[in-house]
């Protein structure tokens, strides 16, 4: 990954310094132009980062600017939410810019290209206009109306705008080549009528302009340089290059083209994570399941081991799928040095301690994270009653099981050695209590006379555990490609019954009542959890962030 990073980020890197040298530019200045029309996913986050990265690092400017020239599906909560997640991955643009406030100047420079004879108003529908398109092997149909005079097409062009014709009956077109071997270039549609409500504008406008005709022309009003997209455009720009050539703009443009990031079981587009919230099948975009920025930060994500993902996947010019693992790695190794170590018990059973003085409660120093020296300690209390997780005994343990079984002994985090002396059952036959013997002696965790044990448990104090709901998370979908689906399968066939298991019933130590929203903690033994944007005191929630890594594994190797 270091290499394909050094290799390949330099390519747009390179275009810069190369521009830089030649005095082409003094600084390069990027955008970074969402539709608002859905939250950010973690796609969004890797052009972000590059964006505005190349801003930083080269003493340039970045734009925040709103691709918001489709009314039917743009809205102000999209809005916020794209400022909100760019400002929290830790970005600020230089100026915050709309494509709506510049539908004046698009007008302006259609009536110069109908003016040049190079664009048309077309009445054949959207179905005529695509089977005239031609194919790749054959060249495409010239409308019937490409010969309309300047003047007829001024004169409908201006009844368009005033809402004089019916959507769907009219459109502008540019007119270039129909038989262009690059299909993009054959008269593409420049305005269509729209009679919608925009968020901005409100119903002064009546055409609006597509994708291809403005992006260019955004970027031209706004000084950019390097105009930065992902590689689905590169067909593209030709035509950005003729929009550009063909009217009078204060500054010439240039678009380079990366790779979209593709990320391991789950989809990527608005559309499809839109469906998702929309059918309920997720709780909304910032779900802890969802691909979003605002779905990673609930389930714990940190700015920086996005960041640091979106740097070391680097930009290359080739598609690729990334594992979510590799995100995932970033994330661990900076929770590792970060995240507080806290005891939780996720499904409890209830442990007595039969030689335990009956009231008596000890406190006990615990470190608060052993690889940040200055994280401290803190005291948990301890008595006779208390919790351990379900998991972690077996009345008949198999090879390889060394935490609680009846007659053995294990350690209890930061506090004694126990041994199982007696199993409690309901009349189901169902484990509802352990009777165990604590040795007095090896309060710290280690017996006087040097004995080993081979598990050491996390656990609560019945006296002070607090009850909380904890959310473990697993992968949305159950295929890792999800652009390999089978042959008339949709991606709702593949989604994961179990990506969301609630358990209602857990039990934490009480300092984690006081955490904060999106507080990041480590619960050993189990993973990475984060408190909830909707939590509170009285009703703690709690998100699996990620598990530790190869858990089993290593708990079954340690020998201490
Ligand atoms: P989607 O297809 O998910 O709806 P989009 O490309 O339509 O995404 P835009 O709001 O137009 O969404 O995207 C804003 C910017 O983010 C564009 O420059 C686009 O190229 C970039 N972008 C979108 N998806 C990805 C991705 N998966 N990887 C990298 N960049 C992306
Ligand atoms: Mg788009």
């Amino acid at each position: 990954m270091a290499d394909a990073e050094s290799i390949v980020s330099n390519f747009i890197e390179k275009i810069i310094i190369n521009d830089m040298e030649s005095g082409v530019i003094k600084a390069p200045v990027t955008r970074f132009p969402p539709e608002p029309n859905g939250y950010l996913h973690i796609g969004h986050a890797k052009s972000i980062c590059l964006n505005f990265g190349l801003a930083e690092q080269f003493g340039g400017g970045c734009n925040l600017r709103f691709d918001d020239t489709n009314p039917a599906k743009e809205e102000t909560e999209y809005v916020e939410s794209i400022m909100n997640d760019v400002k929290w991955l830790g970005f600020q643009w230089t100026n915050l810019c709309h494509a709506s406030d510049y539908f004046d100047r698009f007008y302006e420079w259609a009536l110069d290209l109908i003016k040049a004879g190079k664009a048309y108003v077309d009445d054949q529908s959207s179905e005529e206009i695509r089977r005239n398109r031609g194919t790749l092997t054959q060249p495409g149909v010239e409308s019937p109306y490409r010969g309309r005079s300047v003047e007829e097409n001024l004169d409908l062009f201006d009844r368009m705008a005033k809402g004089e014709f019916d959507e769907g009956s009219k459109v502008l077109r540019a007119k270039i080549d129909m038989a262009s071997s690059n299909i993009n270039m054959r008269d593409p549609v420049m305005y269509r009528i729209l009679k919608r409500e925009h968020y901005r504008t409100g119903d002064k406008w009546r055409v609006y302009p597509m994708y291809d005709y403005a992006h260019g022309y955004e970027d031209a009003i706004e000084g950019v340089t390097h105009s930065v997209c992902t590689l689905e455009f590169q067909d593209h720009r030709p035509l950005y290059d003729w929009f550009i050539e063909n009217v009078n703009v204060p500054h010439v443009p240039r678009q380079y083209e990366f790779a979209r990031l593709n990320l391991s079981y789950t989809v990527m587009s608005k559309r499809r994570l839109l469906e998702l919230v929309a059918s309920k099948i997720v709780s909304g975009w910032d779900d802890p399941r969802m691909p979003t920025i605002s779905g990673f930060r609930r389930r714990g994500y940190t700015p920086s081991s996005i960041r640091r993902f979106c740097r070391e996947i680097g930009v290359a010019r080739a598609d690729s799928m990334v594992d979510i693992e590799f995100l995932q790695h970033f994330l661990r190794e900076e929770l590792n040095k970060t995240a507080l170590r806290v005891m939780a018990v996720l499904r409890p059973l209830k442990v007595t301690l039969t030689n335990w003085p009956e009231n008596f409660v000890d406190e006990l120093p615990a470190d608060n994270n052993p690889e940040d020296e200055n994280a401290g300690t803190r005291t948990i209390k301890m008595g006779r009653e208390i919790y351990i997780d379900r998991e972690d005994f077996m009345e008949e343990p198999v090879k390889g099981f060394f935490r609680l079984a009846p007659g053995r002994e294990v350690r209890l985090k930061h506090a004694y050695m126990i041994t199982c002396t007696d199993v409690v059952k309901d009349a189901a036959g169902e484990v509802v209590e352990l009777r165990c013997a604590a040795d007095i002696e090896s309060r710290g965790g280690n017996a006087p006379d040097g004995r080993k044990v081979k598990g050491t448990l996390h656990w609560v104090w019945a006296g002070d555990a607090v009850p909380a709901k904890v959310n473990l998370y697993a992968h949305l979908f159950t295929l890792r490609n999800m652009s390999e689906m089978e042959e008339g399968k949709d991606y709702r066939d593949y989604l994961n019954p179990q990506s969301l298991v609630a358990l209602e019933n857990a039990l934490l130590e009480p300092s984690l009542a006081k955490a904060k929203p999106l507080d990041n903690f480590q619960f050993l033994r189990h993973g990475y959890f984060c408190a909830d944007t909707d939590m509170t005191e009285a009703n703690p929630v709690f998100n699996l962030t990620v598990s530790l890594k190869d858990s089993w594994a290593k708990e079954s190797g340690k020998q201490s």
